[in-house]
Order: C-alpha cells, then sequence, then structure tokens
C-alpha cells in the first residue's frame, strides 16, 4: 500500500500490516486489533490459491462461489466466540466489482445464521444542493436498491449529511428503503472524529441497534468517558504548535494516528494542538531555522528512502541546539542517532545502510544499520539481504527496558513497556559507549541488550527518539504516555516563547 494513495499503514501487535481503519477501531473501542481483524481481497484469494495447489479442494473446479465466499467467511469466525458482539465493516462502495464476494459472503453469513442474529447496516450520503437548498435522496435509494438486488436488505441506515435531515426526506428514504423511520440516522459533519460517540447517540444510532438485535429495554449507556472526551476537544485552555517534518506532507492520513496521538496528547494537557507539515526536503541543502523557528516542538515520523533525510538530520539538530522538545519516530530516532554522531562524536559521515543499499554504493559508516537476526518472544528471527521487501521488517509488538533513571522511565512510570514496531534498520550498538558520553544516552533496550529502543539527550528538556511506533497505542480516554508528556513539554515551551 502506498502511503500516497492510502495513508499510513497500521501495525497491529501481533505484526500486521493493515488499513488505517482498524486504528480508528482501536482507538474507540480501547480492543487492540489482531491480524485476524482485517483482510483484502489479495489475501482472500491467496488463501484459496494456496489451497488449491495444497489440493485441499479434492480436484473441484474453483469458484468465486462458493470458494472465495466460503474463505471470506471462515475469516469472519476466527477469534468470534470471545465476544458478544462481532463489528464487521465491508469498505469500498456498494457496486465495486471488488466488494461483490464480500457481499455475497455475508448474505450468507446471515442466512446461516438464526433470525435476529445478525443485522446489516448501510452507511449512505444525502448531498445537499446549495442552489436550490435541498437534500437529495436518490443516491441513498440507488444504493439501498442495489444491495437489495444482491439479497442484502439493510436494517439501519447511517446518512452522510452537512445539513439537518428534514422529517419529510426522513420518512420518504425509511419508506422507499424498506427501514423504520428512526432507523434512519443522521451522521452530521462534526468538528472532531471524537464527537461521534455522543453525536450517534443522540441520533438515536444504539437504540436502533438494539431494536434490530430485539434488545430492548437495554440499560442506559455510561457516556462519561466521552463526555470527558468531548469537553477537552471543545475548551481546550490554550494552543501550541507543533511541527511534523516529514515527507509525505501532502497527505496528512499518511501520519493519521501522529495526529490522533497528538490531539490526544492535547486532551490530557488541555491544550489545542496546532499541526504543521513541514516538508523536509525544502531544507536538505539550507539552513533549517527559518523554517523551524517559532515551534513548540518537533517531531520527526517514521518513514522510508533517504529523500528527505538531510533535511530531517537539520531538524534534530535544531531541535538539540535550540533545546526545542523533540519526538523521533522510527526514522525520526535514527535520524537524531545520525545527527549526534555526525555533530557530537565527529563521525562525519554517519549514515543509515538504507541509503547505501537505496543507491547501489557506499558513502556512509553505518550507524544505522541491516538488522538480519533478532530475537522475538523465545525465538530467532533470520533475514537475508534478498528476501523479499514484502517479508523482511521487524513487525508488531516488542519488548523493550528502560533505564530506571532516564527520563523516559519516568514518563512511562515503568521500566519494561511493549511497543509496536515496522521497520528493517536499528541503531548500531558499537556506537553507544561513544554516543553517550557526548550525552546521547540509550535508555530503553531490547531485553537481550543488542538492539537500541529509545534513545534521550541528556541536559535537554525533552529529546526522545524511539525505534517504535507509539502513536499506534494512544487512544482518546487513555492519551499515550510520551504523546502527553511531549505535549505537556510542547505547553512548558509555549510559556517561554
Ligand atoms: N526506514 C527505516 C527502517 O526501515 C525506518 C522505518 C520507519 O520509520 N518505520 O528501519
Amino acid at each position: 500500500m502506498s502511503p500516497f494513495e492510502h495513508g499510513e499503514v497500521f501495525v497491529t501487535d501481533d505484526g500486521a500490516e493493515t488499513d488505517l481503519d482498524l486504528g480508528h477501531y482501536e482507538r474507540f473501542t480501547g480492543v487492540a486489533a489482531r491480524m485476524t481483524d482485517s483482510v483484502s481481497s489479495g489475501r482472500i484469494y491467496s488463501t484459496v490459491l494456496e489451497k488449491e495447489r495444497r489440493g485441499d479442494y479434492l480436484g473441484k473446479t474453483i469458484q468465486v462461489v462458493p470458494h472465495v465466499t466460503n474463505e471470506i467467511k471462515e475469516f469472519l469466525k476466527v477469534g468470534d466466540d470471545e465476544v458478544d458482539f462481532m463489528l464487521c465493516e465491508i469498505g469500498g462502495t456498494v457496486g465495486d466489482i471488488e466488494g461483490l464476494p464480500f457481499f455475497e459472503a455475508i448474505r450468507q453469513f446471515s442466512h446461516d445464521k438464526p433470525r435476529g442474529d445478525c443485522i446489516f447496516m448501510h452507511l449512505t450520503l444525502l448531498p445537499y444542493l446549495a442552489a436550490s437548498g435541498e437534500l437529495k435522496t436518490k443516491p441513498t435509494q440507488h444504493s439501498v436498491k442495489e444491495l437489495q438486488s444482491i439479497g442484502i436488505a439493510p436494517d439501519i441506515l447511517v446518512c452522510r449529511s452537512e445539513h439537518p435531515i428534514p422529517d419529510k426526506e426522513r420518512e420518504k428514504i425509511a419508506l422507499f428503503c424498506n427501514v423504520r423511520p428512526d432507523a434512519v440516522v443522521a451522521a452530521y459533519d462534526l468538528n472532531s472524529i471524537y464527537e461521534a460517540p455522543l453525536a450517534y447517540h443522540a441520533q438515536g444510532l444504539d437504540q436502533a441497534v438494539l431494536d434490530a438485535f430485539n434488545i430492548s429495554p437495554a440499560p442506559q449507556p455510561d457516556l462519561s468517558k466521552w463526555e470527558d472526551v468531548q469537553d477537552r476537544v471543545n475548551n481546550p485552555e490554550g494552543a501550541v504548535n507543533v511541527a511534523i517534518v516529514g515527507k509525505y506532507t501532502q497527505l496528512e492520513d499518511a501520519y493519521k494516528s501522529i495526529k490522533e496521538a497528538l490531539t490526544h496528547g492535547g486532551m490530557s494537557n488541555r491544550v489545542k494542538v496546532n499541526v504543521e507539515w513541514v516538508d523536509a526536503e525544502v531544507f536538505d541543502h539550507e539552513d533549517a531555522a527559518p523554517h523551524l523557528e517559532g515551534y513548540h516542538a518537533i517531531l520527526v515520523p517514521g518513514g522510508f528512502g533517504e529523500r528527505g533525510t538531510e533535511g530531517k538530520i537539520k531538524a534534530a539538530q535544531f531541535a538539540r541546539e535550540r533545546k526545542v522538545p523533540y519526538l523521533g519516530i522510527c526514522l525520526g530516532m535514527q535520524m537524531a542517532v545520525i545527527e549526534a554522531a555526525r555533530n557530537l562524536s565527529n563521525v562525519a559521515d554517519a549514515g543509515s545502510e538504507e541509503f547505501d543499499h537505496e543507491a547501489g554504493k557506499k558513502r556512509f559508516t553505518p550507524v544505522v544499520y541491516h538488522l538480519k537476526e533478532w530475537v522475538q518472544g523465545n525465538h530467532r528471527v533470520r533475514r537475508n539481504e534478498d528476501d523479499d521487501k514484502g517479508g523482511t521488517m521487524r513487525l508488531g509488538a516488542y519488548n523493550a527496558t528502560l533505564n530506571p533513571d532516564s527520563l523516559v522511565a519516568k514518563i512511562y512510570g515503568s521500566t519494561a513497556i511493549e511497543e509496536r514496531h515496522r521497520h528493517r534498520y536499528e541503531v548500531d550498538i558499537q556506537f553507544r559507549e561513544q554516543l553517550e558520553e557526548k550525552g546521547l544516552l540509550f535508555s530503553g533496550m531490547s531485553p537481550d541488550g543488542r538492539l537500541p529502543e529509545i534513545v534521550e539527550v541528556k541536559d535537554h528538556p525533552w529529546f526522545i527518539g524511539v525505534q517504535f511506533h507509539p502513536e499506534l497505542k494512544s487512544k482518546p480516554f487513555a492519551p499515550h504516555p510520551l504523546f502527553r508528556d511531549f505535549v505537556r513539554a510542547a505547553k512548558e515551551m509555549s510559556r517561554l516563547v
């Protein structure tokens, strides 16, 4: 998936690289997503082909129905025995060619279940014509018709709309689409996505779902958690300006979880976090200061490839020297280490093997090198230079041990953490001693002590680089400690400047 087209790649604890939607589910439900929570057409087809090669179908003719649809149904069932409700989203638009096998599979799935065990909710759009001042219900009617023609009758319609839906329109939709009027639920545009749970409650979505399942009367929901979140979003007591110095700055979705985690950090500090996207490439060859002055904190996110890295290294230098709070994530940590090696430790040509591999020639002293072997839980993982690019990353949750005297141990309130990874390259521990002498402390390490997980600058108010992705675990009602404290440091900085 290209970050330019699809936005960020969301990584689960068990190491699945998935769509960013799964991140939203995790942030809203608080339930950690797993590999078995998301699937693509590609994965379904490749499993069917593998099974065919293995002879699992015993020489039968392989068809979309039943082989592909059965595979989708099997996928749906994985892990469903531990839960009361299972929510299954089919992405895309009704009528997409890619979606058809999935629609057929969920139709069959509901058919296989006892009556009332499965309901269908359909998300539609009610466009507003400003010229005539009317909401158009036709697109909704059409997509419902399309669904009905493949045997799926929605129980609930969630209608995206910029404007309130007049009763007359609501009744029309209900009648023509064959749903009850109180099952036509408005989804109005909101200031913040975190207002959605309360907004849906006000529109009666929760009641409509319970009604459709015949669960009533039901106890009143406790929404105090979301009321607190909404209050914090809507009533900040100040604002901080944070620069994200990255590569995919044209597409904000490429850093979706970072943006959300910063919002969560803002909520816990009761400040609004204004994020500015700064393209690192712009100051690859010039002074970074004019581009970075005035921000209360700088964040360098993860990334791949050499483009823009000289600018990121300069951003790390600027933050270190000017004592501006800095959070380096994955590539952002590697850049901070390269910066310290070059400017504090006199390794003038310090760099990452990633960039030499890309360029096909050796130019740098590899302070960051390609990892070929590591420990995951109780076993050893090995990789080759020429393994498939798709399968060579250190992915998913890994433990780290923190130095009890470090800033990060204070922030986490613990010396044992578990965070999600997605990278091929690692900071080389050979440089530890010389960098620590100059004030770049290796304050978090893999439990075997071989892989640097966190670095921090001594005598700096807040300079931390992490090899993992803390943003993936932040929730609105449980902001990640690193983001909470990073925004706190930015808030303090905003009082100084
Ligand atoms: N490109 C770097 C690596 O593979 C960093 C990856 C990242 O930032 N997620 O190690």
